[in-house]
């Protein structure tokens, strides 16, 4: 659903005044930082066994990201070991970045698994805006959005993963995939 900005809000006199607000901004930050501060003092002391706090100790400890969060968008592995993707391109041609590079083979009549596959598959991080168009595109539930998103690096270049680096079995998809038929046939595809 539409979030809807109103932005005919009339402000009160109080938050017109202004210092009002910024007083209760510090407030609210400085209460979140004593508390911080307390939930660490037991735990260091060995009072307790976990910190109460809120803040993650990254990368040492992560947090498990909801199952509508889009990161790097990755191939799906299917239980034949084989990519479910049929190299249609509509992803190609959908992605507003242009960051998608696919080369198809056919069946040459010596191959009977498949009738077409990507030879070629390429997605290039750097420019990726994770946007889920390609997601949404395909008929083949061949590309996710994992959750992913630690593909930062030094090497521009690196960034571009091929068919090989993309592909992710379909076990670890899985809430991605009930939540894309989900939210796909809402939409009334
Ligand atoms: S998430 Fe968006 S920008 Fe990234 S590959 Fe897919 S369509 Fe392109
Ligand atoms: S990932 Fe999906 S949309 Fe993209 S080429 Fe493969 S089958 Fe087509």
């Amino acid at each position: 659903m539409a979030y809807t900005v109103n932005r005919n809000v009339k402000l009160t006199l109080w938050e017109r005044i202004y210092l009002p607000e910024i007083i209760r901004g510090m407030y609210i930050t400085t209460r979140h930082f004593f508390i911080n501060l307390f939930g660490f003092v037991p735990f260091f002391l060995g009072q307790k066994k976990h910190r109460e706090i809120f803040t993650v100790y990254y990368p040492e400890e992560t947090v498990k990201y909801p199952v509508a969060y889009r990161g790097r968008p990755v191939l799906a592995l299917n239980e034949n070991n084989l990519p479910n993707c049929v190299a249609c391109g509509l992803c190609e041609i959908a992605c507003p970045a242009y960051c998608i590079d696919i080369i198809p083979a056919e069946n040459t009549g010596k191959q009977n698994e498949v009738e077409r596959w990507p030879k070629e598959f390429t997605i290039d991080y750097a420019v990726c805006i994770f946007c889920g168009n390609c997601e949404e595109a395909c008929p083949e539930e061949a590309i996710f959005m994992s959750d992913d998103c630690e593909i930062s690096m030094l090497d521009r270049s690196k960034m571009k993963y091929n068919l090989e680096q993309l592909l992710v079995p379909i076990d670890q998809l899985k809430d991605r995939v009930e939540f894309t038929r989900k939210m796909y046939a809402k939409w009334n595809y």
